[in-house]
Parts: C-alpha cells; structure tokens; sequence
C-alpha cells in the first residue's frame, strides 16, 4: 500500500505546546504517574471556575441554540463586541465589522487564509503564541520574526521590526499582553508601531485575549484605538478574560481605513460563510460576559490568587542560581531565562523532556514559542500554591543535577 503522507502544507508548520513531550507525559500519567502541569493556559482545569451568569445563560438558550445562525454571528453577541469596542475607545465600528468564531484561534487562521498567497511575508514576535506563526505557514505565507527585547521588559525591538520589512511584507502581528512572556505595551510602542504600518502599507493584526488579565493596576490599550487610518483586526473572546477556553468563544473586529480592503473582506465573509456558523452555545455567552460580569478583577488583583501565584512562582524561580525572569505584567505566563553558561543546554526539547521523566513536571520550551536560542520556558502559574511551590522545588533540583554534570 502507499504510505499515507501528510500534505506538503504542514511540513513548515510547528505547534510545540501540544507536542510530543505531551504526548510522552500523558504516556506517564497512563503509566501511573502525577505530574505537575505547568504548560497549558486552561484555567478550568486549575479550578478557575467560568463565571456562573455566563454558564446559567448558555444553559438557558441551549434549547435556543441547535441551529445554524449567521456566518458571523448572533446579533446579541456582535452588539455586545460593539459595545466592547467603544469601551476601548476603536472608533467606527459596526456589526458588520465583527466576526464571532469558535474561540480566536479559528479566527487567526482564517484571517491569515484570506490574506495570504505565497511568497507574501508575515512580521510576528518572538517569542509569539506559535499558533500565528502556524497559522502563516499553513496559509501559505512567509514568517518573519521580530524581537522583543528582554533587556526591555520584553518589549517589541523597534529597529529589528523595520531592519526586516522587505517589499513581500504584509502586515505585522503584536500579541498584546503577550503570551509567553506576559508583557504589557506603552501606547508610545503602539503609536511607532501603527507609524511603521502606515509607513509601509501593512496590517495590523492585534491579538489581545489577555486585555483583562492584567496586575499591578497595569491599564490596557488596543492598538486599534490610536489609528482610525491603519487597517486593523483585533482579536478577542471568552478563553481567557471569562475563564471560558472550552465554550470555544471569541471574535475579530476589522477597524481603520476599510475603503481599500473590500476584496479581503470578502475574502473573511467567504471563509466564514464555508464553516457555516461558530459553535452557537458559545456564542450566548458573550453578552452575559461583556454586558456585566465582572470580568477577572478580584482574581489579579493584589492578594487575588493569581496575582498571589504569579509572585510565589516568580520569586521561587528567580531564587534558583542562574535562572532570570522579566515579571509579568499580565497573562498567565512568566518565560524564565536559563543562563547558557550554567545550563549549556543544545536542545530545550530534550532539555524540559528530561525534566519530566526525572521529576514529573511539565514545561514548554521556549524553542516552542519560536525564540531562536536553546535558554527559555515558558512556566503556566495557574496551579494551586502548593503544587506552585513542589513544581518549582522540583525544578530547582533538577537545575541543581544539571549544573553538576
Ligand atoms: N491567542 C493567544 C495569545 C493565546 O494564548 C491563546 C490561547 O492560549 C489563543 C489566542 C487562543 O485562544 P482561543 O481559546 O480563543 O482559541
């Protein structure tokens, strides 16, 4: 028989969060083991609860919720991003400038699927959420990754941005706060960063799940609020800020100078109309969350338990010899730097492999993120303090054998 391959589109794409360390640690947990999961941002799993007014209305408009519905979502739930958007000062948005999807990520790649043909070039960060680098190669795009500057509070390298447009680039990703190093960008990145897109006819692409989820009274701009000139998608949903990954809830807002982007926006509706509709459950939600929930304010706030976690975690962590960390100013990530004279490490894949099977905990590698160098990870604080505190002990041993080899 012929081998059955993969097709030629995903040789070039890479999703290391869910990869094959994954894959050898839930082997473990079949063998019997426990082991400490700090790789994944799924706060229900860590008894972050979704909010019970979202949960209470999705049950009562289930019986409501069997058929398809418009391709870009329920009205309720559009009106209500609508509302989002002027809560967050994005001038000029209508309904019909809003997608709703099943979570961002079905968004990301579509918005990349409409916009991409070979040869063209995408700007993301790196580190990035691997999805969007992902998401260009599978379109058939050209990744093209700028630094942030860890010197910098991690953030994006200005000169590095335009050191690597070239006449193929079009558009730019920010991932505001950003996940896996939890920075928060000042309006005057954003402003240099809307002039660099101005400047060389580019999109912007804003992925902003986290705006929410934000400590040490860090305040939140979306990009698409300082230019009412610069075509701009901002991504959001539910996953995150409402604690709702698995309801698969999120949306796209297309803001800025739309006059000349017609045919991509017809290019979005297509690709929107082809999956029929977004999971519409989960689409219910999204008034109840936006309308009048509190949002995530009493669990980052100081002394919540995720601000409470975030400072245990990145205290222990930075205690341990060798090993540094910007702090995040949001999000659920911190992405530790293992200094390369202490941990000569050639392979961070190897490397957080090792580190489960000796002391079960499971990391993502900073490789994994799209960080060019073999010296980070990225470490979830969502578990409980206790399991914060033996993970990271567990860490810190392990650290300790590798010094010594
Ligand atoms: N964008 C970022 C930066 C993320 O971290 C994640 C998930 O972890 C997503 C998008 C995907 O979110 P969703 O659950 O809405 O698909």
């Amino acid at each position: 028989m012929q081998p059955v391959n993969k097709s030629a589109k995903l040789n070039n794409v890479c999703y290391d969060i869910r990869g094959p360390v994954l894959a050898r640690a839930k082997q473990m947990e079949e063998e019997g083991h426990k082991i400490i999961k700090l790789n994944i941002g799924n706060l229900a799993a860590f008894g972050f609860d979704s909010p019970e007014e979202i949960q209470q209305d999705m049950i009562r408009n289930l019986p409501s919720a069997a058929g398809y519905v418009d391709s870009k979502g329920i009205f309720s739930a559009r009106k209500a991003v609508m509302h989002y958007t002027q809560q967050k000062h994005i001038k000029g948005v209508t309904i019909e400038d809003i997608y709703i999807g099943n979570g961002v990520s079905e968004l990301i790649v579509m918005a990349m699927n409409a916009l991409l043909d070979s040869g063209d070039e995408v700007l993301l960060p790196a580190p990035d959420y691997p999805l969007w680098t992902a998401a260009v190669s599978l379109s058939g795009g050209t990744p093209r990754h700028y630094l942030c500057d860890e010197g910098a509070g991690w953030l994006p390298d200005l000169d590095d941005i335009r050191a690597k447009i070239t006449p193929q680039t079009r558009a730019i990703v920010i991932i505001n706060p950003n996940n896996p190093t939890g920075a928060v960008y000042p309006d005057e990145v954003l402003k240099e960063i809307i002039e660099i897109a101005r400047q060389n006819d580019l999109i912007i692409y804003a992925d902003e799940v986290y705006d929410k989820v934000l400590y040490d009274g860090v305040t939140h701009t979306s990009i698409a609020a300082l230019s009412e000139d610069v075509l701009t998608i901002t991504f959001n949903g539910l996953s995150k800020n409402y604690r709702s990954c698995g309801y698969r809830s999120g949306w796209m807002i297309v803001s800025g100078e739309k006059k000349h982007a017609r045919d991509y926006i017809d290019g979005l509706d297509m690709l929107a109309s082809m999956r029929l509709c977004a999971n519409v459950p989960g689409q219910w939600g999204i008034q109840t969350a936006l309308g009048g929930y509190q949002s995530i304010d009493d669990l980052v706030a100081p002394g919540g338990r995720m601000c409470r976690q975030r400072d245990v975690a990145h205290e222990l962590i930075t205690a341990i010899p060798g090993v540094s960390c910007v702090k995040p100013r949001a999000t659920l990530y911190m992405f530790p730097r293992l200094d390369p004279k202490m941990y000569p490490i050639s392979d961070d894949q190897d490397f957080i492999a090792e580190l489960l099977v000796a002391e079960k905990v499971l990391l993502v590698q900073g490789t994994g993120f799209n960080w060019p160098h073999p010296d980070h990870f990225r470490l979830v604080f969502l578990p409980h303090e206790d399991d914060l505190r033996e993970a990271i002990g567990r860490i810190a041993r392990f650290l300790e054998g590798y010094r010594k080899r």
